[in-house]
């Protein structure tokens, strides 16, 4: 698993600028090249390229010249063709071994020159992580509206090993609660849908305004309620990974589901970025104590009975799920919840099974 640590950092700005811009350049002209042969294969991209961009670009050491285009080529095999990155003149830039040192708090970074030397502020919460794990590389990035460079570091450590015993925790997710267990705990979501309209009001009138100082506190604001959003989600997501009984969470797979009938409302708050958000860092922060995060099958979660099965719209009325078949009555959520824990349960018993078939021997007579 991966850790990355944002440490902001004072580099000398026109040396940077003018390295960014260049490195900037020399990334697009890998993708132009990569586009057009329709290849990624780095060793052909330096036959080709390299002693031309050495020319061009004169300033920019030989290491950091590689290292962009190898950030190049991986950008467009990630994309696989399809989409055609770019940097822009102040987009990060890419540090490996091979163009920066880091021994005790102190960086060392390629530019253009002499390498710069920075003595790093390593935050408190980020000590054992740091004294640890393994340094992989880092990026060096500016931020316009604050005027400030941010290094970012990344660290990797091996997966713990998974755990063996644990059960398996049904979680829904929805628009009144930003999620609830099937065992009965709720995050009620009414803070932040509080909070999102109090954002919505202030950017409507900052949008109408249109203004010079409005945009600039559109972008403010804009920051303010990404990180309100962010601690939100982290809070939530430790809470539920760090339950020592539960190795599983089982949550609904919500890809695709936006087609359906579920209202305007629910599928803007589906298709969020903060909804996508809980699920990543729950995602994480299980493989680190070596627990896991399923994607189960999301229908008729929410009418059925999670005591007989049956299926019927009429039996939930808002928050509460009352069955016509046998009675059973809960909290809604509860019982999406226990469905979802059981639809884990079933797809896990039809792969188990699947795998038997798999493995028996083909007898013949
Ligand atoms: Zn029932």
């Amino acid at each position: 698993m991966l850790r990355t640590v944002s440490i902001p950092v004072n580099l000398p700005q026109e040396k940077f600028f003018f390295l960014m811009s260049q490195c900037a350049d020399i990334f697009n002209a890998h993708i132009d090249w990569a586009l057009e042969q329709k290849t990624y294969n780095k060793s052909k991209a330096h036959r080709d390229l390299y002693s031309q961009l050495r020319l061009t670009y004169p300033d920019v050491p030989s290491a950091l010249i590689q290292a962009t285009r190898d950030n190049a080529l991986e950008a467009i095999k990630q994309t696989k063709f399809k989409r055609t990155p770019r940097k822009n003149p102040t987009s990060g830039l890419r540090y490996d071994k091979r163009t920066m040192t880091l021994r005790g708090e102190q960086l060392t970074l390629s530019c253009i020159g002499k390498r710069v030397k920075l003595i790093l502020n390593i935050p408190d919460y980020f000590r054992e992580v740091y004294d640890n794990w393994d340094f992989r590389g880092a990026t060096v990035t500016y931020t316009k509206q604050t005027k400030q460079f941010w290094v970012r570091l990344v660290f990797e450590h091996p997966d713990p090993p998974k755990l063996e015993t644990g059960d398996v925790q049904g979680i829904d997710r929805g628009l009144y609660h930003l999620c609830s267990t099937h065992d009965g705990k709720f995050f009620s979501s009414n803070k932040i849908r509080a909070t999102q309209r109090r954002y919505l009001y202030n950017r409507k009138q900052l949008q109408q305004k249109g203004t010079r100082s409005a945009k600039r506190r559109l972008k403010a604001m804009s920051g303010r309620e990404k990180r309100f959003m962010g601690d939100v989600n982290h809070c939530v997501s430790k809470e539920l990974a760090n339950q020592p009984e539960y190795r599983i969470f089982a949550l609904e797979d919500l890809s695709g589901i936006r087609n359906q009938r579920r209202g305007k409302k629910l599928n803007k708050w589906l298709s969020s970025w903060s909804f996508s958000q809980l699920e990543f860092f729950l995602e994480y922060k299980s493989v680190a104590q070596g627990k896991e995060t399923a994607f189960v099958d999301a229908r008729y979660t929410s009418q059925r009975c999670s005591r007989c099965g049956n299926t019927n719209k009429a039996n939930r009325q808002k928050s509460r799920f009352h069955c016509r078949c046998c009675g059973f009555k809960a909290h809604s959520d509860i019982n999406s919840g226990t469905n979802i824990r059981d639809n884990y349960f079933l797809s896990s018993a039809a792969r188990s099974e699947e795998q038997a078939v798999v493995n028996q021997p083909i007898v013949t007579a």
